[in-house]
């Protein structure tokens, strides 16, 4: 796996994903500006705070970019934040927050309260087989509302939906990086080399 790959670096757990990338034989790279995104063949926007990746990817004059090649199918992996800036709709955002948008689907960030605000799980991931993804969730966001043309990849045992993929577009309300898990990023992987 020779692929250029990026993982947008204007704010995140920029590292864990590029350790995993790296692990699975991809060339990653960091993306900040637009002639870093024409370069490579696909994009993992990390956790953090979405709110802050939205005002910076606006400032670094990164939004529309990336709103193109969501467009013209370039694979993308979110994660947490990275899901929230991936889906149509967003509740619970700050006032003004915009998305890229591109996964038909509406998010609740924050969803698990201040009570629950982190913990672990195992989930059963039918696309990714045995054994379950251990998935950690930080402030996560999860699914409300689900489109006609997205498949949902993981829930809850509750029923709310935590990972979804609508053709190139992937994305996890949790963080399998920091576990070391690489099912998601190999998935993100092979749809780079299919696109
Ligand atoms: N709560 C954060 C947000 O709204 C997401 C947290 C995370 O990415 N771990 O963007």
């Amino acid at each position: 796996m020779s692929a250029r790959v990026g993982v947008l670096a204007l704010q995140g757990d920029v590292r864990e994903h590029e350790r995993v990338l790296g692990a699975l034989g991809a060339d990653v790279v960091r993306v900040r500006r637009p002639d870093e995104l024409a370069a490579v063949r696909g994009l993992v926007i990390p956790g953090g705070e979405s709110s802050v990746i939205d005002k910076l990817a606006r400032q670094f004059g990164m939004r529309e970019p990336i709103r193109s090649a969501i467009s013209a199918g370039l694979p993308m992996y979110g994660t947490c934040a990275g899901l929230i800036l991936l889906a149509d709709d967003i509740v619970d955002g700050i006032a003004g927050q915009q998305t890229f948008g591109g996964l038909d689907v509406t998010v609740r960030r924050n969803a698990f309260g201040s009570q629950v605000d982190s913990f672990e799980t195992d989930l059963d991931v039918p696309a990714l087989g045995a054994p379950p993804v251990h998935a950690t969730f930080i402030r996560a966001p999860v699914v409300e509302r689900v489109g006609a043309g997205v498949e949902v990849l993981a829930a809850l045992g509750d029923g709310r939906v935590v990972a979804v993929q609508q053709g190139a577009l992937l994305g996890t309300a949790f963080h399998p990086e920091v576990a070391g898990e690489q099912r998601f990023h190999r998935r993100f992987l092979d749809l780079v080399l299919a696109a």
